[in-house]
């Protein structure tokens, strides 16, 4: 929707991934006068704003096709008074991350996988955010001497063939940090590749140049998992960052999370991936929401997950299909959902799965 600017943004300015970080709005004042509605809309969402600080680049906030709240792109950005009252069930690190973390900055979870955090900025604050927890700790780019140790452990643990660079946003670090994160980790003879979590080519796409495609594959091979989780976050503007991506070698594949209210139905997600493909984008995962504690009323059951699947198999191609799956409570590790998986349901009727290490774990509906 347009936007009511004080002072109208040249064609230049807009297309500047710098301006549009300075720009970001932050208060509900801002983004009434942005939307042109009263900010009287928005009494609601003051307390979960206060918790969980509000961000998101005025790009993103155009990308609204209406005021209301339930707005898909809106629900994505904008706090809601949800994220304070319904949240029973809901922990703050419900993959234990914390737990799996042998040295500062590094997760390693799974045997041939690791995460490298690289901080805590973000292009926008995504209200159904994993990490939210860590919204307003300060976590600076990585210093030389965690970079050392996140290097020592992997050269002595030679299995990690895959590291997994995300946050916080990788790409929203400085240049020469990024530089410094990929030469470091690719100095690691055992990676084999680099994989980069990140949401900026959704919500601030023009952050990306050839340049920043450039330094993201000035190490071992990388490839760029996206976040795009609506139809309407693809744009031209999006389309240009892809091809960056892809003219400069970076393979491009995308995470989406099933949110209520967002995109759980068939239509929508089966727009979604199909035309993802269109950006050279290969859908990977679907993700089923975690009970992250400031996130719970973004949770749809997991039924309702498997029946889009099961509509969208039948209708668009096998390419456009990513993998729907979730996280298993207390690091138990990833489970692809399909019907037939389903060993039981347990006495609270939720259903219960085998999970890689032989364990049945219960995952709550
Ligand atoms: S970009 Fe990713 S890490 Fe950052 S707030 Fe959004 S979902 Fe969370």
């Amino acid at each position: 929707m347009k936007l009511h600017f004080t002072e109208e943004p040249s064609l230049s300015q807009w297309w500047n991934g710098r301006w549009q970080l300075e720009h970001a709005v932050t208060t509900l004042e801002e983004v009434a006068a942005l939307l042109g509605v009263e900010v009287s809309l928005f009494d609601s969402c003051r307390k979960a704003a206060e918790k969980y600080p509000l961000f998101v680049t005025p790009y993103y906030l155009s990308l609204a096709q209406s005021a209301e709240l339930a707005d898909p792109i809106l629900r994505q950005c904008i706090p809601s008074d949800a994220e304070i009252t319904c949240q029973v069930g809901g922990n703050p690190d419900a993959l234990a991350e914390d737990a799996y973390s042998p040295v500062s900055r590094l997760v390693h979870r799974y045997t041939d996988r690791a995460l490298f955090v690289t901080g805590n900025f973000c292009a926008m604050h995504c209200r159904h955010c994993m990490r939210k927890r860590d919204w307003c700790k300060a976590l600076p780019p990585p210093t030389d001497a965690e970079l050392d140790a996140v290097v020592g452990y992997l050269k002595d643990h030679s299995e990690v063939r895959e590291v997994l660079v995300s946050g916080g946003d990788p790409l929203m670090l400085p240049e020469k940090d990024l530089l410094r994160i990929i030469k470091a980790l690719s100095s690691v003879d055992t990676v084999e590749i680099l994989r980069f979590g990140s949401r900026v080519p959704c919500v601030a796409p023009q952050v990306v140049t050839p340049r920043l495609a450039a330094v993201l594959t000035s190490g071992k091979p990388a490839w760029l998992a996206t976040h795009f989780n609506h139809p309407a976050e693809l744009t031209k503007e999006v389309s240009a960052a892809c091809d960056y991506f892809v003219r400069g070698g970076v393979t491009l594949v995308n995470q989406s999370v099933l949110l209520k209210g967002v995109n759980d139905n068939a239509e929508i997600l089966g727009k979604l991936f199909t035309s993802l493909l269109k950006y050279h984008i290969k859908p990977y995962y679907l993700f089923h929401g975690d009970p992250i504690e400031g996130a719970m009323h973004f949770r749809t059951g997991v039924d309702a997950g498997l029946k889009i699947m099961n509509e969208l198999r039948g209708k668009i191609s096998g390419l456009a299909l990513p993998a729907y799956a979730f996280d298993l409570p207390d690091g138990n590790g990833k489970i692809r959902l399909q019907p037939e998986q389903i060993l039981r349901f347990d006495e609270n009727g939720a259903p219960v799965f085998r999970a890689w290490n032989g364990k049945e774990v219960a995952y709550p509906n």
